[in-house]
């Protein structure tokens, strides 16, 4: 009990798994409705929404996330998992998908374009570092990353991206791309916060950064029903989260 779960359909699950591991937490991996049962918070990877969905639906697992997410336990979307959380997507190119919902958001999937306007930024989030200590900004990665382009009252906004005005965006679901000259200081969000639910737009699991997911756990600690010590460690590791680094798979330094 009280195990962390990470959906493990398709996409970066491994690498969060990893990055738990980093942090001396065990991630469970998760395929089938019923191992939601065994965990107490759960992290959604990034991968392709589409193809995501398709399995999810395969494996009767949507109706079962939803419960998760109603029940108030802690869930943490990044990239193709901050899609699935969203109550609203725009930017498909065929149709729209299932989501699980929950996050009083619309998130445009692909708000930076396809994978070759992927990179890397130094982004500011102060809540981040306030909690977690460290620099003030983190590494932010982008894989053909999605954007929260409207977020409800209720949606706490922990990071901004500032959209470069030379840039080739899609700003809204009527894909209405920007010009060189728009307004150069537009901000997009790109990680929030609404109860127990944390979305990322890019990868916290592909950098030596844990911040983001120690920040998840202790947001699993107080939201979750389960006390801290609930949390199961990886045998041998000390429980207590600190950011040590066991780098046993490959990521940015
Ligand atoms: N934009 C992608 C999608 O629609 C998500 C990309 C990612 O998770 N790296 O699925």
């Amino acid at each position: 009990m009280g195990a962390v779960g990470v959906l493990a359909l398709q996409g970066s699950f491994n690498e969060h798994i990893a990055a738990l591991r980093r942090l001396g937490v065990k991630g469970v991996e998760i395929r089938k409705p019923e191992q939601l049962e065994n965990v107490s918070s759960l992290i959604i990877p990034g991968g392709e929404s589409t193809t995501m969905a398709k399995l999810a639906e395969y494996h009767n697992l949507f109706p079962a996330l939803r419960e998760f997410v109603k029940m108030g336990k802690p869930v943490w979307g990044t990239c193709a998992g901050l899609i699935f959380l969203a109550n609203k997507a725009v930017g498909q190119k065929e149709g729209g998908q299932e989501l699980v919902g929950g996050l009083d958001c619309t998130i445009h999937r692909n708000f930076f374009g396809s994978q070759i306007y992927s990179f890397e930024a130094e982004v500011a989030a102060p809540e981040l570092a306030s909690k977690e200590g460290g620099p003030e900004t983190f590494r932010a990665v982008f894989i053909r990353a999605p954007a929260v382009i409207e977020a409800g009252p209720g949606v706490e906004v922990l990071a901004e991206y500032p959209v470069p005005s030379n840039k080739v965006l899609y700003s809204s679901s009527s894909v209405r791309i920007q010009e060189e000259n728009a307004a150069p200081e537009k901000k997009v969000i790109i990680a929030v916060k609404q109860k127990n639910l944390l979305g990322t737009a890019f990868h916290p699991e592909l950098t030596a950064d844990t911040r983001w997911h120690s920040y998840f756990l202790k947001m699993a600690c107080e939201t979750g029903e389960e006390a801290s010590s609930s949390i199961v460690a990886v045998e041998g590791v000390d429980l207590r989260i600190n950011h040590k680094q066991i780098n046993e798979l490959p990521v940015y330094q």
